[in-house]
């Protein structure tokens, strides 16, 4: 018997309704409508995503649910919401940003019990707009979209994506362009420039209600503890540092490490002009508006701690009455940062060399591996894929190792001595590979990838997006059917340029 489909949506007797940030009020958050688009399309909804929020699929693809992730129609139960914040952009304080574009439209329990927030993305100006319109255009929703899965899938904490839209309406960029938006969920989506905001402007007595809704939400292990903004920003630091090890670890460019990009959750917050590296160069900046390289790959670890410094700066009130204690206290939590970032990034390094135990010298193999790979401008993702093929018992190579490399008389010699160092270990060939291939990922989202998504989705094509959006979904898996979308770029789109504009 055919039942008809259960359309928890509009009905909304479930998923359940959590309101904990709204509840917080003025000043931190506005209720804002947004703002509706003319002839929404849903080019995508992120099923398995739906399904952890308790949305089935028969509910996912009723006109209600497009409506709602298009800002037309309100969550049952809810009233939007945006939420102020500043930043620091390009290390410069800007005092006043805010969700200029964004939407909180739900916060809910999930049948496993977990609170999440369900944030438009595109939906319509707020209070915080500025002199923008409140919009996003349909690539920047793309990259986003695809872009924040991607990165669930290599194991990388981050913002999810549970659906895009996209409608005809028409948005000035450099171009005439049109919009979309994309529904991120997060179980929170404060930034360190939250807090910064309310730092800045004196309103110290803001800060503890927002620091305690953090903790109580997400961190209830240090909720009862009498140091626990100090246990949670300690935490912080810990989640920024191991991020930016996961970050580097694949090759990801964040692109604006703005303050107000940064999540208090250790969360990948704010895709605009990211990338993947291709040719492996260790200055590779991603965003063409970033014209000094402070966003620059070699430098992201670095930003993670001035970014952290920036948070303890503006979370001083909150660690002791007088300022020199909680000066100190403030520095000792973000001296903890190198030592962090630094164990987690040699961890995975050696993971993705297959090394199982920790060596002294394994930097100096890591690091002359990077310099072959970076004088050579071999394609970062498929080096290291390919070094799973290694044998140590054989001296003959699988072509593929070769295949990147320019400089074969220093990369024989590097074999080498890879070779003793696995041996001196008893590593064992094929359960090694088995090891690397889980770190080392096939598949990430290379712009050109992303662009072709992109190009198709202009044309009213959306099927690029699904067929990225799953080979992305198993990101380590060899799925050889689709073994070009693992080629580095063609040499005429090498340098395709994002930018800021989104
Ligand atoms: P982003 O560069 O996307 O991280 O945005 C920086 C700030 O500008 C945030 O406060 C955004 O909400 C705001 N913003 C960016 N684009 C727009 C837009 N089209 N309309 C309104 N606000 C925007
Ligand atoms: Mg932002």
């Amino acid at each position: 018997m055919n039942h008809p489909p259960e359309i928890q949506l509009p009905g909304l007797s479930k998923p359940t309704l959590m309101p904990a940030y709204s509840a917080l009020g003025a000043p931190y958050v506005t209720s804002v409508p947004t703002t509706p688009l003319p002839a929404p399309r849903l080019l995508h909804v992120n099923l398995q995503l739906a399904a952890e929020l308790g949305i089935d699929e028969a509910a996912s693809a009723c006109p209600e649910f497009v409506e709602t992730m298009a800002g037309n129609r309100a969550w049952p139960g809810y009233e939007s919401i945006s939420s102020v914040y500043g930043g620091h952009q390009f290390g410069t304080w800007v005092p006043r940003l805010g969700d200029g574009r964004a939407h909180l439209i739900a916060e809910i329990a999930t049948p496993a019990g977990e609170r999440r927030e369900l944030q438009l993305k595109g939906s319509g100006p707020t209070p915080y707009s500025r002199f923008a319109d409140g919009r996003a255009v349909l690539r920047s929703s793309i990259r986003e979209y695809l872009c924040s899965e991607a990165m669930h899938a290599l194991g990388i904490p981050t913002t999810r994506a549970l659906s895009l839209v996209s409608s005809p309406q028409p948005v000035r960029r450099e171009t005439l362009e049109t919009a979309a938006v994309v529904c991120r969920v997060a179980p929170s989506l404060v930034r360190f420039g939250h807090f910064e905001y309310f730092y800045y402007r004196d309103d110290h007595a803001q800060l503890a209600p927002l620091a305690d809704h953090v903790i109580e939400q997400n961190f209830p292990e240090f909720a009862a503890s009498p140091n626990r903004y100090a246990d949670w920003l300690g935490e912080v630091v810990a989640r920024t540092a191991r991020l930016l090890a996961a970050w580097q670890a694949v090759g990801f460019c964040h692109g604006v490490m703005n303050t107000d990009n940064f999540s208090v959750l250790g969360l990948t917050l704010d895709y605009g002009p990211f990338g993947f590296i291709d040719a492996f160069d260790s200055h590779h900046i991603c965003n063409h508006t970033d014209e000094g390289g402070r966003y620059a790959y070699d430098q992201q670890p670095v930003i993670g701690h001035w970014n952290c410094s920036r948070l303890l700066q503006a979370t001083l009130p909150l660690l002791a009455q007088k300022p020199e204690a909680a000066v100190e206290i403030a520095t000792e939590i973000l001296d903890r940062y190198p030592a962090l970032y630094t164990d987690a990034m040699t961890r995975a390094w050696r993971q993705k060399l297959g090394l199982r135990d920790a060596r002294d010298d394994d930097r100096e193999l890591i690091n002359r591996y990077l310099s072959i790979l970076e004088t050579g401008h071999s394609d970062f993702t498929r080096s290291f894929r390919n070094l799973a093929r290694f044998r140590t018992a054989d001296d003959a190579l699988a072509t593929e190792l070769r295949d990147e490399i320019a400089d074969l008389e220093r990369f024989d010699k590097w074999l080498a001595d890879y070779r003793q160092r696995l041996r001196s270990e008893q590593s064992d060939d094929a359960e090694r590979s088995l090891r690397m291939n889980v770190v080392n990922p096939k598949y990430v989202l290379r712009n050109h990838l992303a662009q072709a998504a992109i190009t198709a989705a202009e044309h009213g094509d959306a099927g690029e997006i699904e067929r990225l959006f799953t080979l992305l979904q198993r990101p380590f898996d060899e799925q050889p059917e689709h073994a070009a979308y693992a080629a580095e770029p063609p040499t005429e789109l090498r340098h395709i340029e994002v930018s800021c504009s989104s």
